[in-house]
């Protein structure tokens, strides 16, 4: 099987209402995507989420760079690839960021061209682990920008709709408001659902030490990205002080800056996100480096879990996934959760493939 045409393209789907955490406004849901097409007539859709801002140096990235070197190649030939790409021309200014981006689309787009030629879900063709339906915990009731009364009825509802897990975000200006707010939200779950907070970066060493131990009463199944993702050292001394776990990897752009964070046991759920590693590819190798160390995978949906159903599903140290459900209408197989679980797809391919009336409508470049 031959490449013989890519094409880049950027969606905005709205989030309505629009949301923020600590650090993010976002009234849309970028994907800075592409289609790989080929000689045998299988279209690989693969793309990378942003909070819509940005998208065009990551399409500019694939169609300066990554798509002349991509025609005529297998596209079976990913890894090969994979690494061309990320050791070619771009390698000078890449190796994170908007490159490593582009990198995740182009190689998702490959291995959604696999399992389709393979007449495999991309979970079977992987090599599957779950068969059936995996856990799925809710963010999208947790918004810092819900009042407190929206607050209190969306985890109240997730939880109805037979949510087991739901994450809220912290990191207001006054941490005594956070408090306030988880201390509600878990009396409104009650003591069986598994309860997360999310810092998105706000807090230095100092805040998250305090609050993190004042926080551990609510009985938190983790911590999410209390400090800058950059600052392994901060992330060690709080999992070595705190009772709460600590969660991240929806920054951290490699393998080689996980090694270092599991090795040192500075992170204790791992958050790998196939839209940030640049792709499946490496995203594989993150999960077998996890699992040497017991450092369970719960990935962060950059891709709002179309793709990483899949690698949930094929891991076994994987044990739940998030769930936002902001673009799941514009897929072709859309991610569905029933009963708080992700029932997994059973179409060839990566379920990456947009319906083609939403791609017309959503489309901004
Ligand atoms: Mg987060």
């Amino acid at each position: 099987m031959k490449i013989t045409n890519v094409e880049s393209f950027v969606l905005h789907v709205p989030i309505n209402p629009p949301i923020t955490d600590a650090i993010n406004v976002a009234s849309h849901w970028g994907l800075a995507g592409v289609r790989i097409f080929t000689d045998e007539g299988f279209v690989g859709y693969g793309y990378t989420g942003t909070t819509a801002n940005g998208d065009e140096m990551i399409t500019d990235t694939i169609d300066r760079y990554y798509a002349p070197e991509l025609i005529g190649k297998d596209p079976f030939m990913v890894k090969e690839i994979w690494d061309q790409l990320r050791f070619g021309k771009m390698h000078w200014i890449g190796r994170a960021g908007v490159t490593h981006m582009a990198l995740a689309a182009v190689d998702i787009a490959l291995w959604d061209i696999m399992a389709k030629a393979s007449q495999k879900p991309l979970w079977q063709y992987l090599g599957g682990h779950k068969s059936k339906r995996i856990k799925a915990y809710n963010t999208n009731g947790g918004w810092l920008n819900w009042t407190k009364e929206r607050l209190l009825k969306d985890v109240t509802d997730i939880v109805q709709q037979g949510f087991t897990g739901v994450k809220i975000k912290v990191g207001k200006p006054d941490p005594r408001e956070d408090y306030d707010r988880v201390k509600a939200v878990r009396k409104a779950i009650g003591d069986e659902v598994i309860f997360m907070i999310d810092v998105n970066q706000q807090w230095n060493i100092n805040t998250a030490m305090t609050w993190g131990k004042k926080l551990e009463e609510f009985d938190l199944y983790w911590l999410e990205e209390p400090l800058n993702p950059d600052d392994i050292m901060g992330h060690k001394k709080l999992a070595d002080e705190l009772n709460v776990p600590i969660a991240l990897g929806e920054h951290v752009y490699s393998k080689y800056a996980f090694r270092d964070y599991i090795h040192q046991g500075a992170v204790e759920y791992c958050q790998v996100d196939v839209t940030r590693v640049a792709g499946v590819t490496e995203w594989l190798q993150v999960a077998g480096l996890a699992a040497a160390y017991d450092v369970p995978i719960c990935p962060h949906v950059g891709d709002m879990g179309q793709i990483h159903q899949h690698l949930v599903a094929t891991t076994s140290n994987a044990i739940m996934l998030e769930y936002i459900p902001w673009i799941r209408d514009i897929f072709i197989e859309p991610a569905t959760v029933i009963d708080g679980f992700y029932i997994l797809p059973q179409m060839p391919g990566a379920s990456t493939e947009i319906i083609p009336s939403c791609f017309d409508k959503y489309r901004v470049r």
